[in-house]
C-alpha cells in the first residue's frame, strides 16, 4: 500500500545551520507515529518542510502518492494534511464557536456572507467537533478566556474542521497540567481511531509517545538516527545516549 506520507532525503539548511539533513522516513495510512529527538534536533523544521511553511534545499516530500514538494501551505491543506503548532494558533478575543467557524477556508463567498456568514452546515460540524474534545459547554467563551490546555483542544478541534487526512502535531501535551495529559492521550486516540485520521506526532513526553505511537522515528542533529517499535526505541543505545548527551 502506497503510504500516506513519504519523506525522501528531505534536506533544510538556515544559513549555516543544517536543521535536516538527508531524512528519509514514510508514515503509513492509519496509525500513530511518532517523531522524538532532543531539542534543535530538527523535528519542527521537519514539519515545517512537510506543510510547505518553507521550500526545502533537497529531496521530495510525497502525500498519497503525489508530490508536495513545491506546493504552498494552502494547496496542502486542501489535500488533507495539516499540522498544529508548539504555541497555539488560536485567536483569544473571538468566541470558541467563531473560531471553528472561521478555520474552514471559502466560507466568506457570496451572498450569504451578509445575510450569515457561516453556512449552517458549518456550524453544525463546529459544534460536533467542540463536543468531541468537550468544549461544547465552553463555546461561547472567547478563545483567551480557556485555559492553556483547553486551547490546545481547541486548535485540534480548528484542524479537524478542515477534515484532514493527516495530521502533524507538533508537542500536543507540551505545557499541559499532568492531571489532564491522560485525557489528551486518550482524545488523540480517538480522533485516530473514531475519526480514522492518521497522526504523526512529535512528543517530548516519552510515556506519552511510547503509549501513543506504534513507530517511532528518533532524529538527532538533524538526521535520522533510529526507528522502530516504542519498545526497541526505548532500549536503543543511541537513543538513550542522544537524550542524555541533549542534557
Ligand atoms: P526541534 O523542533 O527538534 O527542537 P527545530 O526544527 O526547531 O528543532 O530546530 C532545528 C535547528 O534549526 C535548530 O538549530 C534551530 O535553531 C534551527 N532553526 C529552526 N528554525 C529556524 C529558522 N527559522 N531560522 C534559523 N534557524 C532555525
Ligand atoms: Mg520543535
Amino acid at each position: 500500500m502506497t503510504p500516506i506520507l513519504e519523506v525522501q532525503d528531505v534536506t533544510k539548511a538556515f544559513g549555516g545551520v543544517i536543521a535536516n539533513d538527508g531524512i528519509t522516513l514514510k508514515v503509513p495510512q492509519g496509525p500513530i507515529i511518532g517523531l522524538i529527538g532532543p531539542n534543535g534536533s530538527g523535528k519542527t523544521t521537519l514539519f515545517n518542510s512537510i506543510v510547505g511553511y518553507h521550500p526545502i534545499d533537497r529531496g521530495s516530500i510525497w502525500f498519497e502518492g503525489r508530490e508536495i514538494s513545491r506546493l504552498r501551505v494552502p494547496q496542502i491543506a486542501r489535500l488533507g494534511l495539516l499540522r498544529t503548532f508548539q504555541q497555539t494558533r488560536i485567536y483569544g478575543k473571538m468566541r470558541c464557536l467563531e473560531n471553528m467557524q472561521i478555520s474552514v477556508p471559502h466560507v466568506h463567498e457570496g451572498l450569504r456572507t451578509m445575510l450569515s456568514p457561516y453556512p449552517p452546515e458549518v456550524t453544525e460540524r463546529a459544534e460536533g467537533l467542540l463536543e468531541f474534545v468537550g468544549l461544547y459547554p465552553k463555546r461561547h467563551l472567547r478563545g483567551g478566556e480557556l485555559s492553556f490546555g483547553q486551547q490546545k483542544l481547541l486548535e485540534l478541534a480548528m484542524a479537524l474542521m478542515n477534515q484532514p487526512k493527516l495530521l502533524l502535531l507538533d508537542e500536543p501535551t507540551a505545557g499541559i497540567n499532568p492531571v489532564l495529559i491522560n485525557s489528551l492521550m486518550e482524545r488523540l486516540k480517538r480522533i485516530n481511531a473514531d475519526l480514522g485520521v492518521t497522526l504523526f506526532v512529535i512528543e517530548h513526553n516519552m510515556r506519552v509517545i511510547m503509549n501513543l505511537a506504534q513507530h517511532i522515528y528518533c532524529l538527532a542533529h538533524g538526521q535520522l538516527l533510529a526507528e522502530g517499535p516504542p519498545e526497541e526505541i526505548q532500549t536503543d543505545q543511541q537513543v538513550i545516549d542522544a537524550y542524555l548527551g541533549a542534557r
